[in-house]
């Protein structure tokens, strides 16, 4: 029979399995949801239990969807970061895992920059102290409910519970760990100082393995309850934004190529040889599943300007529609600018209070400019994190993926914005590819990360060049910049 690697994505609204093959192709898939608790404003919480469900229910499915033609050799995992799994003694959970995107944090964080100086903590772990990570919630919960810190054994990052759950052992790999907040990235190990200056056990969180290795093995239980094979490797994976870019075929082996994510948000992402932070922590640098480094900047609202500027302004007008009449419309907009901080920012300016803004505007403007500017504001923006990013990195190529990457006209947009070719791939599995193609090197089909890469990386089609001169735009761009950041909320 046919091997094939499962990789399993947690996501924020559900989760994913797809079985890949040894050549990468994907041969079946299954998915099952659970719920998000806001049980406060600015509190997002999940039961792991939920997570535990939702696997059951999706691994069983997909099981089922190979039966008697392909043999189950790894299931890899990825997912959600940041996320803190509070157990107890006997592996019990304590509270329902606040999120990545959770904001109870922010006393927290400064109790952090008290213990350990910001300059130090970015030099350390790659990062400032940030409001999602994991290190912040532990800290938050000594403070908020001591009864449940006191009960804490361990604490685990979401897709680290899930593979507990599966196998019976704890551990994690440096990509995710990198999300917790106290990983010192040179070492790719636990900071022993920063845990102690925080007065807290290092024995707290699991031991750290390569991403590659197999952190445990499916148990009898699991096996009867999904159809898996018992004992099947499980491998420790990655976060899923490392995930993806395994996935995605991108490593420090493969320098030059990065990703752009043009979904609700916009995620930029280049591999890195060594741990270099920006200085000012502007951007992340967070460990890569490839036993190298990352950096990522992330944009609020990316293609969610455009999904909001649709909903409100030009409701059921189909998106290639939009584009058509924005591609009218000549580089500048005729002078309109789109600000895109409908939400705040967070790469490369970290300030939640900034609001977006047309400039400009004119009778001369029609929708066809608040479209073109809409496109050519988010751009920019995006333009804004790779000045940050790029002393630091070599960087040839972007692979373009999520919803706006449908748009040549954007893309041609961007590829001007950031100077830089963009290639689109057909690629839409996200992290749950990355995750199989660990699993496949887990499972000893691939001799290394670098090898199963080149035997798995996708297609890139489509090359998008630097043909519109924007640089006049970006100098605009700058000059609202400064105009937004006298109307913050
Ligand atoms: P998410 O990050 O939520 O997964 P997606 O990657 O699915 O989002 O992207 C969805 C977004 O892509 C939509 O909100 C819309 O802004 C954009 N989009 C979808 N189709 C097109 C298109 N044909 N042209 C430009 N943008 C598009």
């Amino acid at each position: 029979m046919n091997p094939v690697s499962i990789g399993l994505d947690l996501g924020t609204s559900g989760l994913k399995v797809i079985a890949v093959t040894a050549q990468g192709e994907r041969v079946a898939e299954a998915s099952a949801n659970y719920p998000l608790l806001t049980p406060k404003p600015g509190w997002t919480e999940q039961n792991p239990q939920d997570w535990v469900e939702a696997t059951r229910k999706a691994l069983s499915e997909l099981a089922l969807a190979l039966r008697g033609r392909y043999e189950p050799v790894a299931l890899g995992l990825s997912g959600q970061m940041h996320g803190a799994t509070f157990l107890d003694a006997q592996g019990q959970v304590i509270r329902p895992a606040p999120l990545w995107n959770d904001q109870r944090t922010g006393e927290a964080c400064a109790e952090i920059e008290r213990a350990i100086p910001r300059g130090e903590l970015i030099q350390r772990t790659g990062n400032p102290a940030v409001t999602g990570f994991q290190l912040p919630k532990l800290v938050w919960l000594r403070r908020a409910e001591p009864e449940h810190f006191a009960r804490v054994a361990q604490v685990l990052l979401p897709k680290d519970y899930l593979g507990f759950a599966l196998t019976g052992h704890m551990a994690t790999e440096p990509s995710d760990a990198s999300g917790v907040g106290a990983l010192n990235l040179a070492a790719r190990a636990w900071d022993h100082d920063i845990l102690s200056a925080l007065d807290l056990r290092a024995g707290m969180f699991p031991e750290v393995l390569p991403s590659h290795a197999v952190s445990g093995r499916l148990s009898p239980e699991w096996a009867k309850a999904t159809g898996l094979p018992e004992g099947l490797p499980v491998v420790a994976g990655a976060g899923d934004n490392a995930g993806a870019a395994i996935g995605l075929g991108l490593s420090q082996t493969r320098p030059g190529l990065g990703s752009l994510s043009l979904g609700t948000s916009g995620v930029l992402f280049v591999p890195l040889e060594t741990p270099t932070p920006e200085p000012e922590g502007r951007i992340h640098l967070f460990c890569h599943a490839d036993g190298g480094y990352h950096l990522l900047g992330v944009t609020l609202a990316a293609a969610g300007s455009l999904q909001w500027y649709r909903d409100k302004l030009a409701p059921g007008v189909p998106f290639d529609e939009l584009m058509g009449e924005a591609e009218a419309v000549s580089v500048g907009s005729d002078g309109l600018v789109f600000m895109p901080y409908l939400a705040g920012e967070r790469s490369p300016y970290l300030d939640p209070d900034l609001r977006g803004s047309w400039l400009g505007l004119s009778l001369a403007h029609g929708r066809g400019h608040l479209t073109r500017s809409l496109l050519e504001g988010v751009a920019l923006s995006l333009r804004d994190v790779l000045e940050v990013m790029r002393p630091l990195v070599r960087l040839e190529r972007l692979l373009a993926i999520g919803g706006g990457a449908r748009s040549e006209l954007w893309l041609s947009i961007v590829a001007s914005a950031l100077r830089l070719p963009l290639a689109r791939t057909e690629i839409e599995e996200g992290p749950a590819r990355g995750a199989a193609v660990l699993g496949l090197v887990g499972a000893g089909v691939y001799a290394s990360v670098a090898e199963a890469l080149e035997a798995t990386a996708p297609q890139q089609t489509e090359l998008q060049h630097h043909r519109l001169e924007m640089e006049t735009v970006y100098a605009r761009y700058k000059q609202g910049f400064a105009a937004v950041t006298l109307f913050k909320d």
